[in-house]
């Protein structure tokens, strides 16, 4: 039988009763090759990959290239989407048209701002970290607002106590306080996750 010269692309299966065996695992009998080091890998260590299937410590190396941002830009884009949005959910969370005009806009800048600031260096964690920035801005931006619904809370409890049912007003309250900022924070999320996601 005439295979074709052994080509450096895996998986390849090893014929004969040569036994090869997973460079991690070496009690594992295995034919799969790594197709960027060559190594044996077990069905577990295969990694799929859309250029073959590639060993964890290939996979890894892969991203580490990949992902150049530094812990400085970790905290830099934390500080800017965390700073940004506290002023702009305070002010586009007031009114529910002004977040769903503003929230993909803004996001979009937050986003551009941060992939700037870091010097245009993808991050494992930047995405996440803008994601929580912006959720944590727009919530202190809005603790006046938590802080009213929550006395207004208080007040439905004692209006209770006299067979007054206010619960139908608290809905409104919530709705009223908290329907723009919760558009805005999930508006302006997409764009900006988007921009650093790259
Ligand atoms: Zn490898
Ligand atoms: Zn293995």
């Amino acid at each position: 039988m005439t295979a074709p010269e052994s080509q450096p692309i895996a998986p390849t299966a090893v014929d004969g009763d040569e036994k090869t065996y997973c460079a991690v695992h070496p009690d594992v009998e295995t034919g799969l090759r790594c197709s960027r080091c060559g190594r044996y890998m077990c069905v577990r260590c295969a990694v799929p990959t859309p250029v073959g299937y590639k060993c964890r410590e290939c996979v890894n190396q892969h991203q580490d290239a990949f992902y150049k941002a530094t812990p400085r830009d970790n905290l830099v884009a934390f500080a800017i989407a965390l700073g940004l949005s506290i002023p702009l959910g305070f002010v586009l969370g007031k009114m529910l048209f002004l977040a769903i005009l503003f929230g993909l806009p803004a996001g979009a800048a937050i986003g551009e701002l941060v992939w700037r600031a870091t010097g245009r260096r993808r991050g494992r964690y930047v995405p996440l970290l803008v994601g929580v920035g912006i959720l944590l801005g727009v919530l202190i931006g809005n603790l006046p607002a938590i802080n009213d619904f929550v006395l207004f809370a208080n007040e439905v409890e004692r209006y209770r106590a006299y067979g007054i049912d206010a619960g139908s007003a608290l809905g409104d309250a919530f709705f009223s306080l908290f329907l723009a900022p919760v558009a805005f924070a999930i508006l302006s999320i997409i764009t900006a996750v988007g921009r650093v996601r790259v």
